[in-house]
């Protein structure tokens, strides 16, 4: 399934993004239709489809995406972010390849809609 979404066509270089970042297990670019003046994504090459489907085998992996936004955010001197996270069509996930989302630039409010 996930080998058919955007994010999998990504990854494999089918279609162009605005990368911030690549190693061997993620990459990281900007959102094509931004929520915030900094919105950024990063996704593990891994083709798992949320974050209901990891597994505990995905620990290291799921705790490397973070550091890797984290480390964008710092080298964009970031002092206050928001990452999101979208489990299920009812969070409003669209796409079915876990993507953590990072969101600054502008006051946010909470709780979200
Ligand atoms: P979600 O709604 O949590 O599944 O988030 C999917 C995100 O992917 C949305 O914020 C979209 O704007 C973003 N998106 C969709 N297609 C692309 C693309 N080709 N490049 C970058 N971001 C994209």
């Amino acid at each position: 399934m996930t080998q058919t979404t955007i994010f999998a066509k990504i990854i494999n270089g089918e279609i162009p993004c605005d990368k911030l970042h690549e190693d061997n297990t993620c990459i990281a670019f900007n959102d094509i239709s931004p929520q915030a003046p900094i919105h950024y994504l990063v996704i593990p090459k891994k083709p798992i489809i949320s974050l209901l489907d990891s597994t505990v085998e995905d620990k290291d992996l799921l705790g490397h995406l973070l550091l890797v936004g984290k480390k964008i955010a710092i080298d964009r001197n970031l002092k206050s972010w928001r990452t999101v996270i979208n489990t299920g069509e009812e969070s409003g996930q669209t796409i079915f390849h876990l993507h953590i989302h990072f969101l600054s630039g502008k006051i946010m409010k909470w709780p979200p809609g």
